[in-house]
């Protein structure tokens, strides 16, 4: 049997992606990956006072960043397109006018001035939602003509029967109802032609064979309008799905105010994609289980729309940065030396010639100390340069008057070395320790300040060994010239 699993990202181009908007994404992607089904890609340009040069551009690479790959889409095509709204202005007309021949939707002439009128008598009143009075409703057939001829500027409005009971199932929020009286005969087309987003995503939605409509709670009023629309051109409805708001930590609707919302701003801090669609999953839903760790193979495995939740979902950077950071330890060293070599190429280390060799020791030597791929430079820079001043309160725990005597020895004990490796200077310290009867503690603290400025960082002999002799000795004769107590 054909499968008929059709669903769709269906963003307004505003200039970026919003990680609400990913999320979206997401969880239509997992759905359809998840039952072998299709995911378009689909712009909602008809907004012609919102648009944005570019805006269309930086989405797709957005979601292609994210690794959101599409069936059907504007850039790629497909069977049912064109997949801009804006290209698709004769099919709105066309099932607009189906409407008003049905008596589901009018033309609307009235002026700005009388929408302001009735808006202030209404407001006066205190109506809760401004309603259009459906004045234009009584207009006759030849009147209507007449403005029509006379190039009059008009709407068409949709035309809500009161007092009805409009119900749809969800498959996050369950039944919804709502009462036809508090809808208003809602502007279809515009004055400039443009169908507004109620119609346009309808049409598509339809003549798409959009099968599950997912998308984010703040369209969940504006789905009885839909529904009506379905209705009157005698359309199957979709399946809908709304997925709970985001939140702020306080529980304030996220918004840009209170920090970043765009992918790109996630991807410019160096967010792994990995990182952040694990955590946007999980913004709202959960397979019922503790489990927090997520590829996106095992998200697609896991997922259902029955397991997205109703409440709103915070947004918690402390969460996400621990996911970056366990995203990161699930690499390859080799993955990662990838990832360095970018970051290295827009650092001030650009034009120092660190060989992969190098840096491949290194990136074990931190893999479990860092959250974001940046740190294996900013964490660590002693791997990269010697240090230029240390850490004064190791300095005034760890360096005492026979600090320099100790060091001193350790430096004839490495000179001596033949092999260097990790085992190498680990006998040759404990060899000084035993020697001069003190802990090896008494040892270790002060030479990691020597040769690193820090007090924590990689084990003591594994940052010796990718040191290399030479340059340990250099560094802890400098730090004997230069740290006086
Ligand atoms: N164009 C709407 C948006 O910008 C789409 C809402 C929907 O999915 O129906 O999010």
């Amino acid at each position: 049997m054909e499968n008929k699993i059709r669903v769709r990202f269906a963003p307004s181009p505003t200039g970026y992606l919003h990680v609400g908007g990913l999320r979206t994404a997401l969880y239509n992607f997992l759905f359809a990956r998840k039952n072998n089904g299709k995911f378009i890609l689909r712009i909602e340009d008809t907004d012609r006072n919102r648009y944005v040069e570019g805006a269309v551009e930086n989405l797709i690479k957005a979601l292609k960043w994210s690794g959101l790959d599409y069936d059907e889409g504007p850039d790629i095509g497909g069977d049912y397109g064109p997949y801009m709204q804006s290209q698709r202005l004769d099919i709105y007309k066309k099932y607009a006018d189906e409407l008003i021949a049905s008596g589901n939707a009018y033309y609307c002439f009235c002026t700005q001035e009388r929408l302001q009128q009735l808006r202030e008598e209404q407001e006066k009143l205190k109506v809760p939602q401004m309603k259009y009075d459906k004045h234009c409703l009584t207009l006759t057939q030849e009147e209507i003509q007449k403005r029509l001829n006379e190039k009059i500027p008009f709407v068409i409005r949709l035309n809500v029967q009161p007092n009805q009971k409009i119900i749809f199932d969800d498959v996050v929020r369950k039944r919804v109802e709502f009462d036809s009286s508090n809808i208003d005969d809602q502007v279809l087309i515009k004055s400039d032609g443009y169908p507004t987003y109620h119609l346009a995503n309808v049409i598509d939605d339809h003549l798409m064979e959009i099968s599950h409509v997912i998308r984010g709670e703040e369209w969940l009023s504006s789905t009885p309008k839909h529904v009506i629309l379905y209705d009157a051109f005698g359309w199957q409805r979709p399946i809908f799905a709304h997925l709970p708001l985001l939140l702020n930590p306080d529980k304030s609707k996220l918004s840009k105010r209170q920090g970043d919302v765009a992918v790109e701003d996630y991807r410019d801090k160096g967010y792994l994609k990995e990182a952040l669609i694990n955590f946007v999953a999980l913004l709202g839903w959960n397979a019922g289980d503790d489990k927090e760790f997520y590829q996106m193979n095992e998200l697609i495995e896991a997922f259902s729309l029955e397991s997205v939740n109703k409440s709103g979902a915070v947004f918690d950077i402390v969460k996400l940065n621990s996911l970056n950071a366990e995203h990161l330890r699930h690499k390859s060293d080799k993955e990662i030396l990838l990832l360095l070599k970018e970051e290295i190429k827009k650092s001030d280390l650009a034009q120092k010639n660190l060989s992969d060799d190098y840096l491949l020791l290194v990136i074990s030597a931190m893999k479990e100390r860092v959250t974001f791929v940046s740190e294996f430079i900013t964490n660590c820079k002693y791997f990269y340069e010697e240090p230029k001043e240390y850490e004064q309160k190791s300095i005034e725990k760890n360096w005492k008057s026979d600090t320099a005597e100790h060091l001193n020895k350790l430096i004839d004990e490495f000179s001596k070395l033949e092999n260097s490796q990790k085992v190498d200077f680990e006998s040759a310290l404990n060899k000084v320790a035993e020697e001069l009867e003190i802990s090896k503690g008494k040892l270790i603290h002060p030479l990691r300040l020597a040769v690193s400025g820090q007090s924590t960082g990689p084990g003591m002999f594994d940052l010796l060994f990718i040191l290399g002799k030479d340059e340990v000795i250099k560094r802890i004769q400098k730090a004997i010239e230069k740290i006086k107590i």
